[in-house]
């Protein structure tokens, strides 16, 4: 496996590997991995003759009170971790060399990111669509694979990708969770022990909400005050949002008659989570 940290190497062995008629695949990440990465990279690897796999903690996604500094970093166990999945090449690059001094260029994707985390993270979307450009002009991927756990952050590359004409392909990946049900992340190490059965209200409520859809409930208002209800009613919980969305616009719906999301941030202790459920998908909670 190579490990690359500069940005003119990557982007110089990339076009390499195109001359060669060599497709590349590309996994994002902040590192610190676990099996909701390592599913991204297997499936990644099926597809490509190359895999490549970044490892940045983007500080433009971070507001000035959040966890940039302490975000979780062991780049010698992800590097451990991506060799049992065959990563080829690791991309790890330096902040100072993805946003130098006098840096000034931001992409910033409208309406799909107004709602749920647009909210309670001003800049986080705008963060990273500009990291994701690019990466993407840096590692040149045929196709990048992403987790549907960050919903709102799936929906939003691939507007992006779209409206830009970026030349490649989005694939989005079901979550992946703990046995007990937790959406896998790398921000669980965070988690106190009293404070994981809190935790475990969120994929919780959202197989509450699954219930209430199969016995015919379509109001966003009942099914959310239920959700919310199971939320609140455990220790160490608050609610950021908890929403209905319409899956291609993520704005909140009254009522669900096409495909919609039910998103959730809440914040365990001082630890943010988030989840999402799809109506009418498998949950795969347990
Ligand atoms: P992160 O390192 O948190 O920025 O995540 C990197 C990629 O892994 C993103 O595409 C995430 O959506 C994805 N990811 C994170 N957690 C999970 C999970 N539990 N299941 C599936 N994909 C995930």
């Amino acid at each position: 496996m190579k490990i690359i940290n500069s940005i003119t190497e990557m982007q110089f062995y990339a076009e390499s590997l195109r001359l060669q008629g060599k497709k590349i695949s590309f996994v994002p990440t902040m590192g610190y991995f676990h099996e909701g990465h390592l599913d991204l990279m297997r499936v990644a690897r099926k597809v490509s003759d190359c895999l490549v796999v970044s490892i940045y903690v983007n500080p433009a996604q971070f507001g000035p009170k959040e966890d940039f500094s302490s975000y979780p970093r062991d780049f010698d166990r992800d590097h451990q971790m991506a060799q049992t999945v065959g990563v080829d090449v690791i991309f790890y690059p330096a902040d100072k060399d993805m946003y130098p001094d006098n840096y000034q260029t931001y992409v910033n994707v409208e309406k799909v990111t107004n709602n749920l985390c647009g909210i309670s993270r001003p800049v986080f979307f705008r963060g990273i669509t500009t990291v994701c450009t690019k990466l993407f002009n840096i590692v040149k991927p045929h196709c990048a694979v992403f987790g549907k756990k960050d919903y709102q952050q799936y929906v939003t590359i691939k507007r992006m990708v779209a409206d830009l004409n970026l030349d490649l392909e989005i694939i989005g990946m079901p979550t992946v969770r703990e046995h007990d049900g937790l959406a896998m992340s790398s921000r669980n190490v965070y988690l106190k022990e009293d404070e994981r059965p809190s935790a475990l209200t969120l994929v919780n409520a959202l197989e509450l909400a699954q219930k209430l859809y199969d016995k015919g409930e379509r109001k966003s208002s009942i099914i959310l005050s239920e959700a919310k209800k199971l939320i609140t009613g455990a220790p160490f919980t608050e609610i950021d949002y908890v929403k209905i969305c319409d899956t291609t616009t993520m704005m909140d719906i009254e009522e669900i008659s096409g495909e919609a999301v039910m998103a959730l941030a809440v914040k365990v202790g001082t630890t943010r989570l988030i989840d999402n459920h799809v109506f009418g998908e498998k949950l795969n909670a347990q």
